[in-house]
């Protein structure tokens, strides 16, 4: 559940566990209001992608791709079938945010679905959630089942004319799946291998159609930033960050939970909310976004804000969100081989310097860790991951490049240490 309980997008979060993911809980807080206000006083969709501009609302899945201006993309008004699929895959290491919005807030995610229907014109869309949510799917179905039966979704809703069907696809414990085009094409019944991009799913999606994939938590702003106003929610964040947005912050912190805060709030304070380092150690590295991006030394991290813009700058990345603590005492070969590991199981195979290099990184670290590593295996390494990232069809390749070089950038003592003497420079825990 998301910790700092005075949540302010995500309205339900602290209400009681029993009760507030029904739809009675979402209404007695001005749930659905968006919703009917769209259809009764029948809003142009231009101008709710205009507020959505405005609020500076991006991605909150990875890319951080700027949500009014993907909508604005799709072919609204030209003939067949259109969609808008929300990515609830969410796989990403360390990631545990958009679970907890259908877990306790799924009527939130059906408005902001609709109205995102409504804007792009698509009369239908899928919620792809990852197999193993099993309660967060319960929640999700019995609210679909609930929106249905009052009439805020399905045929001709409240008497507008407007048509909108939600079904629920589950994923099936692939992590490239949360990919976009590779989960279209899961949804489609196939192999979920990622397609080419361009075409981008705004042209041609699922079946073939114009389609509009967002993730769970930007999709679930949606209403808020209709109820309160563009210009608002980006106040709350920076320039060009609007917002606040759910950090899932786990690792070696007191207290690892979903937290709520402004975009630009300083990686010291978001800490802090997690009750600090575990037992009292000292912070030694961060991955501030997911297990996909670049770490950084504690002592930089304790220095920057959580924005997109300002990791970036730093020469990382926000990601999704989601925010690996490392104390001091643990072995940063450890931590690369456990990941290196990963990506080479997660590997769809369909490009050559993925399926071969991901493979590649893994047996070299997995050397390195286990005292058979030589000296030459650092230049090996950081030549491989070279190679694939950039060269591949989606971005699991560069998400198993980029920590190696990011590592091998700031911890390449302990790899030298353990190539040298057979065992961890750091390793306390
Ligand atoms: P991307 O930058 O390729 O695309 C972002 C979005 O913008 C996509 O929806 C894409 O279709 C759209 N887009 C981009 N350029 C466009 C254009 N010119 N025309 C039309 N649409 C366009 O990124 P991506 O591959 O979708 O996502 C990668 C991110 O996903 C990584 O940063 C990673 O952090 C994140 N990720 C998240 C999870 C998770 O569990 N949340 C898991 C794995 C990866
Ligand atoms: Fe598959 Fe990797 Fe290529 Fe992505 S980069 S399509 S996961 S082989």
């Amino acid at each position: 559940m998301v910790d700092n309980q005075n949540t302010v997008c995500f309205r339900t979060m602290h209400l009681n566990e029993t009760v507030r993911h029904s739809l009675a809980a979402y209404r007695s807080l001005g749930g659905y209001q968006q919703w009917e206000r769209i259809l009764t006083e029948r809003l142009e969709p231009e101008g709710i992608i205009e507020e959505l501009k405005l609020s500076v609302l991006r991605g909150r899945g990875g890319a951080g791709f700027p949500t009014g201006l993907k909508w604005s993309f799709m072919p609204r008004k030209a003939p067949g079938q259109k969609y808008i699929v929300c990515n609830s895959d969410e796989g990403e290491p360390g990631t545990c945010k958009d679970r907890d919005i259908l877990r306790y807030n799924p009527h939130q995610l059906i408005e902001g679905m609709a109205i995102a229907g409504y804007c792009i014109g698509a009369t239908v869309g899928y919620n792809y959630i990852r197999g193993e949510f099993y309660e967060p799917i319960a929640h999700f179905e019995a609210a679909i089942q609930e929106a249905y039966a009052a009439g805020f979704i399905g045929k001709n809703i409240l008497g507008s004319g407007i048509d909108f069907d939600l079904y629920v696809h589950r994923g099936a414990g692939a992590y490239v799946c949360g990919e976009e085009t590779a989960l279209l094409e899961s949804i489609e019944g196939k192999k979920g291998q990622p397609r080419y991009k361009p075409p981008f799913p705004a042209q041609s999606g699922l079946f073939g159609r114009p389609t509009t994939i967002n993730n769970t938590e930007t999709l679930a702003s949606v209403p808020v930033i209709l109820e309160r106003g563009g210009q608002w929610f980006l106040d709350q964040g920076r320039p060009n960050n609007g917002g606040l947005k759910l950090f899932s912050v786990t690792g070696h912190v007191n207290q690892p939970g979903n937290f709520e805060v402004p975009l630009g709030t300083p990686f010291r304070e978001l800490l802090a909310l997690a009750g600090g380092v575990k037992d009292g150690r000292q912070l030694k590295a961060v991955i501030p976004g997911g297990s996909s991006v670049p770490v950084l030394p504690g002592e930089i991290m304790l220095q920057l804000d959580m924005d997109y813009d300002s990791l970036a700058k730093a020469g990382t990345m926000l990601g999704s969100g989601a925010v690996i603590v490392i104390a001091e005492g643990t072995c940063m070969v450890k931590v690369l081989a456990n990941l290196a590991h990963f990506y080479a199981h997660e590997s769809c195979g369909q490009c050559t310097p993925c399926r071969e290099g991901t493979g590649w990184l893994a047996r070299v670290l997995h050397r390195i860790l286990h005292g058979h590593g030589q000296m030459s295996d650092l230049a090996l390494l950081d030549s491989v991951a070279g190679r694939i990232g950039g060269r591949t069809i989606c971005a699991l390749g560069d998400a198993a490049a980029m920590p190696v070089q990011s590592f091998l950038k700031h911890y390449r003592h302990e790899f030298e240490h353990l190539i040298k003497h057979g065992r961890p420079l750091d390793a306390a825990a």
